[in-house]
């Protein structure tokens, strides 16, 4: 078995500041650090008093941080898949094994076959990357949003293979594999467009149910399926009373005018734009806004506070 009491044979242990509680693992969150390193992303983990389950460096090897059934703290604000209540406050860590590659995510700018990070005087930020770890790709969720990602090496892959693998096996519990930006949509950017999430839930079965079914019930009869979480996005297409549809997750906003509860500034608030299956399919189709479901209880509490 390629876990001994918790521990993960290909791993290395290392402490975090952050140690979590017990809980039944149901799916797997993937992230990116954001750091150059793995000691950076240790330091920034510790100087905030954040965690992941699994890091995964940037050479393939792989750090345990605490047994896959004590939380750790990564998720913030999230949900998916909601089925019944979901408040401004629900968050995935006492659901979700935590995985983190080391990337820096995405590039600011790329400029003489170097990609690199600025601060906002224009000063480059930490290493310079060569063209070939960058690739523009558009964003899940806003694909008018097309950054310069900081590519996954291939020994990361093999490794978060493994490891997904092996987690599955000894968690039967795990139904369910998402990034960041599937489950904090409009509030992070992890792992986005170049992980290949698909492959995994398909290889591992990780497809979980499909979300809150609903079907369209709008005032003049159509639904827009916006490219993005507002109505200033284009329309992708159109869907009509009656149509079925799978909500996976809402989209979070940092402005003061979202939908549910403000409490304090900087924290990312849930908005009404759902992130919609059209056809049972799993995969988000586009979103549309909440008024133009039918009611249910959950629908109805959710539209109250529109
Ligand atoms: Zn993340």
């Amino acid at each position: 078995m390629p876990f001994n009491n918790g521990k993960y044979d290909n791993a290395s242990s290392v402490t975090l500041d952050h140690s979590g509680s017990s809980f039944t693992p149901t799916g797997i969150a993937m992230h990116y650090t954001v750091t150059d390193t793995l000691q950076g992303a240790i330091n920034a983990l510790n100087a905030r008093d954040l965690s992941y389950t699994f890091l995964i460096d940037r050479d393939g090897s792989v750090i345990q941080t605490r047994d896959p059934d004590r939380h750790a703290a990564h998720a913030g604000r999230s949900h998916w898949k909601p089925s019944g209540g979901l408040t401004n406050t629900s968050s995935l860590n006492r659901h979700s094994v935590a995985i983190s590659f080391v990337s820096r995510g995405f590039f600011r700018e790329l400029d003489n076959g170097f990609a690199y990070d600025t601060d906002a005087h224009g000063n480059i930020q930490g290493e310079q990357y060569p063209a070939s770890e960058a690739q523009r790709a558009p964003s899940t969720y806003d694909p008018g949003w097309r950054p310069i990602w900081h590519k996954y090496t291939q020994e990361q892959l093999d490794a978060a293979h493994r490891l997904v693998g092996s987690l599955v096996q000894e968690f039967p519990s795990i139904q369910d594999i998402y990034g960041h930006d599937d489950i904090s949509i409009s509030g992070k950017s992890d792992t986005g467009p170049l992980f290949p999430m698909q492959d995994f839930r398909d290889e591992f079965d990780l497809n979980g149910g499909l979300g809150f079914r609903t079907t369209i019930q709008s005032p003049d009869g159509v639904a827009e399926l916006r490219r993005g979480p507002s109505s200033r996005h284009s329309s992708k297409g159109q869907l009509h009373n009656g149509d079925t549809v799978h909500i996976r997750a809402f989209s979070y906003t940092y402005k003061a005018s979202s939908a549910l509860s403000v409490d304090r500034p900087r924290r990312r608030y849930l908005t009404g734009w759902a992130s919609v299956d059209v056809d049972g399919s799993n995969r988000h189709a586009g979103f549309i806004y909440a008024s133009l479901f039918t009611d249910t209880p959950f629908v109805s509490a959710l539209k109250q506070k529109l």
